[in-house]
C-alpha cells in the first residue's frame, strides 16, 4: 500500500489545549446510516449530532444582503432560489418529467432559460452548490439529483465523531497491521502493458516507480489518488490510460477548498445559531461549535469558516493573516452592534487555517456534481483490463465527495480485485 501521508483529506489538528482535535478536512458524517455510523456503533464511539438545535428555523440561516434570513424565508430572491432548486434537483418530492428529456444537464443553462436575476442565481450558487464544492458554471443536474437521492438514503441529519475523524484513521491502522505501508512513496510512473512491459522480466506484473526511481511490482494496482493528481498528470501511465478514462478524469470537476477554525473568548453569536450560508460572503459556509473541556469548566467557543470551488481557489494566494482578517471582518459585519462593532476581531484567541488547494498531494477539496459527467463517473470507476483499479471519493457512483463514500469505493474495488484474482470477496473493514 502506498501512501504519501496518513489520512489524506482526513486530517486533524489540536490547536486548543485540553480540547478534542478539530478536523481540517472531512468533519461531518452526512446521515445516520452510513458506513461510518456503522463502524462507530460497532466500535462504541460517541457520535454527536452536529446541531444541538432541533429547530432548523433557529439553527440555520442564510446571510444575504447584510441580513440573516431563515431557510424558509419569504424574502423574494431566497424564496425563488429555494423553489427553483427544489424543482430542478430535489427529485424526491417533485416530478422533473414535465421538463422533458431534451433539457440540458447544465444547471446554469436551465437557470438561465428561466430568466432568473443575478441575485437569485447567486443565492442558489452559494446556498446550494458550494456545499458540494460545485458552482453554477459546472454543476450537473443528473449528478446533483443522484447526490440528493443518496442523502435521503443515508438520512438528512449531520453528525460528527466526538473525538474527530482521527478515530477512523486509527481504526483502519489497527485493522491493517499486517499490511506493508509506505509513507512518502510518491508513485510517478505505472508501466502496466506494452513493449516495455513484455520485454522486461516483470513476469506479467505491473511496475510502479516512485520519485526516487525506486521500483515495486504488483499483480493488481488500485489507484486512489485525488482526481486533481490524475488531471495534473503526476503519474505517467505506460501505455496511456484509455481515451474514455482520460475524458472522465478531465471532465469531472474537483475545485479548491479551505477551512479556518477560530476560537473566541466569548460567544457573541445567538445561542441557537449553528450554521450560516453566506451569499457572496468571505466564506460561503460558517458553523459554530462550543465544546466543553473534559478536565475543567472551560468552554471552547469556536466558529469555523469553510469555502469551496472558484471563490476558494481565488484565496489560495492570500496569506493566512489575510484570510483571518477577511473572515473576522465578515463576522464583525454579521454580528457587530453599535455598542460592540467588532465582536469577532476583539475576541479572537487563536485560529488554524488550511487551504487544501495548496496541499502538494491533494490540490483541492473534493469532486463535485458535474454537468455531462453522470455516465463518466462509471467510466472513472471502471477497471482497466482487470489490472488497474480505481477507487477514492471521485469514483463513487452514489454520491461523490464524502468520507463514507470514499470508504465504500475501497470496499467495491477490493471485491473487484478479488473477483479478477478468482478469490472470494475480501473481508469488509
Ligand atoms: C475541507 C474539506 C472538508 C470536507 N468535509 C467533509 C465532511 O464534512 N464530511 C465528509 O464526509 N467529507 C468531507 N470532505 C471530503 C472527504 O474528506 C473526502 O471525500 C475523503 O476523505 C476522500 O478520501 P479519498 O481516500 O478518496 O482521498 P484522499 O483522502 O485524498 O487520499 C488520497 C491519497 O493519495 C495520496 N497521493 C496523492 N498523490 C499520490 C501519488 N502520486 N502517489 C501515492 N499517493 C498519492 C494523497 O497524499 C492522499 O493520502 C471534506 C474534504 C475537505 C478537503
Amino acid at each position: 500500500m502506498h501512501l504519501l501521508t496518513l489520512g489524506g483529506r482526513v486530517k486533524q489538528v489540536q490547536p486548543f489545549k485540553g480540547f478534542p482535535p478539530f478536523d481540517l478536512g472531512g468533519e461531518f458524517i452526512h446521515g445516520s446510516n452510513t458506513v461510518v455510523n456503522k463502524i462507530a456503533h460497532d466500535s462504541g464511539w460517541l457520535v454527536l449530532p452536529s446541531s444541538h438545535c432541533e429547530d432548523e428555523e433557529e439553527g440555520t440561516k442564510i446571510y444575504y444582503k447584510g441580513k440573516l434570513h431563515s431557510l424558509s424565508s419569504d424574502q423574494p430572491e431566497i424564496k425563488q432560489a429555494r423553489d427553483t432548486w427544489s424543482k430542478i434537483i430535489n427529485s424526491k418530492y417533485t416530478c422533473q418529467d414535465d421538463e422533458g428529456e431534451s433539457v440540458s444537464d447544465s444547471v446554469q443553462i436551465r437557470l438561465e432559460e428561466k430568466g432568473l436575476s443575478r441575485d437569485v442565481l447567486d443565492v442558489i450558487d452559494w446556498w446550494k452548490m458550494k456545499i458540494s464544492a460545485g458552482s453554477l458554471v459546472h454543476y450537473g443536474v443528473r449528478e446533483g439529483r443522484r447526490r440528493m437521492e443518496s442523502k435521503y438514503e443515508w438520512g438528512l441529519g449531520d453528525f460528527r465523531l466526538a473525538e474527530s475523524y482521527s478515530q477512523l484513521v486509527k481504526y483502519y491502522l489497527d485493522n491493517s497491521v499486517h499490511v506493508d505501508k509506505r509513507l512518502n512513496w510518491q508513485v510517478k510512473e505505472v508501466v502496466w502493458k506494452g513493449d516495455d512491459w513484455s520485454s522486461s522480466n516483470l513476469g506479467g506484473r505491473i511496475l510502479l516507480r516512485n520519485q526516487h526511481g525506486e521500483v515495486l511490482t504488483a499483480k493488481y494496482v488500485v489507484i486512489t489518488v485525488p482526481l486533481t493528481i490524475l488531471q495534473d498528470g503526476d503519474i505517467t501511465f505506460i501505455p496511456a490510460l484509455p481515451v474514455n478514462k482520460n475524458a472522465a478524469i478531465n471532465t469531472i470537476q474537483m475545485r479548491g477548498a479551505w477551512k479556518i477554525v477560530c476560537r473566541f473568548k466569548h460567544r457573541f453569536w445567538p445561542d441557537k445559531l449553528q450554521q450560516i450560508y453566506s451569499v457572496r460572503g468571505f466564506s460561503s459556509e460558517i458553523w459554530t461549535h462550543s465544546c466543553d473541556s473534559p478536565d475543567s469548566d472551560v468552554k471552547c467557543h469556536v466558529i469555523v469558516g469553510f469555502e469551496t470551488a472558484e471563490p476558494a481557489e481565488e484565496k489560495s494566494v492570500l496569506s493566512g493573516q489575510e484570510v483571518l482578517d477577511g473572515f473576522l471582518s465578515h463576522l464583525d459585519e454579521m454580528f457587530g452592534t453599535v455598542s460592540d462593532p467588532h465582536p469577532a476581531t476583539d475576541s479572537i484567541m487563536d485560529h488554524v487555517y488550511f487551504h487544501w488547494s495548496n496541499h502538494p498531494f491533494i490540490r483541492g477539496g473534493y469532486s463535485s456534481p458535474t454537468a455531462h459527467a453522470y455516465d463518466l463517473r462509471h467510466v472513472l470507476a471502471s477497471p482497466v483490463e482487470d489490472r488497474l483499479f480505481f477507487a477514492g471519493e471521485a469514483t463513487s457512483l452514489r454520491s461523490c465527495s464524502t468520507v463514507p463514500t470514499a470508504i465504500e469505493t475501497g470496499t467495491r474495488v477490493a471485491d473487484e480485485v478479488c473477483h479478477s484474482a478468482g478469490l472470494n470477496p475480501c473481508a469488509k473493514l
